[in-house]
């Protein structure tokens, strides 16, 4: 606990979110991370590295309340149109921020990567990647029920990543 404030604070002080990637890769996530990234087509020497993933900790969740009182998301930063326009803020379970290359993905209690925005964060940037558009409005068929995220979760649930991931945080 200690040790993540100092982590928080550094970020806060340096005012640049995610610059610590090192301090976060829970278990099994570079593997996960790949196996994702390659379904979604990056499988050449020459394709893009997977973004950055900052996970957001229960303790940093506080909207998104469930049934059994777990709070599954946060709410993300306001990009400066929505300020303009007075839109409030949003309460997501991950984003993906194309500005610095990073997802932020909710690690709820009980976190699985199955049941997260894991895979669906990937999907917004490796669209970016190989679009230049993040598809932030959802209309691509990979976002659809059946989709290319669906079937990157059941890969994921495949290789043994729907299991409760209990040891993911470090303190
Ligand atoms: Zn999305």
């Amino acid at each position: 606990m200690r040790h993540f404030l100092s982590v928080l604070l550094a970020l806060v002080i340096s005012g640049c979110a995610g610059c610590n990637p090192r301090e976060d890769v829970i278990p099994g996530q570079i593997e996960a991370t790949a196996l994702v990234w390659q379904f979604y087509g990056n499988t050449e020497p020459n394709s893009p590295e997977p973004p950055r993933i900052e996970w957001v900790y229960p303790e940093d969740l506080d909207c998104g309340l469930s049934e059994d009182g777990i709070y599954q998301g946060f709410y993300r930063r306001q990009v400066p149109i929505e300020k303009t326009l007075g839109i409030k803020p949003q309460c997501v379970a991950g984003v993906f921020w194309s500005e610095g290359y990073y997802t932020q993905v909710a690690h709820k209690i009980g976190f699985k990567f199955t049941t997260s925005a894991f895979a669906h964060e990937l999907y917004h940037a490796h669209l970016w990647r190989s679009t230049g558009d993040g598809n932030g409005t959802h209309t691509d068929p990979g976002f659809k029920p059946g989709g290319a995220v669906d079937q990157a979760n059941a890969n994921l649930a495949a290789a043994g990543y729907a299991d409760e991931q209990v040891e993911a945080r470090h303190d």
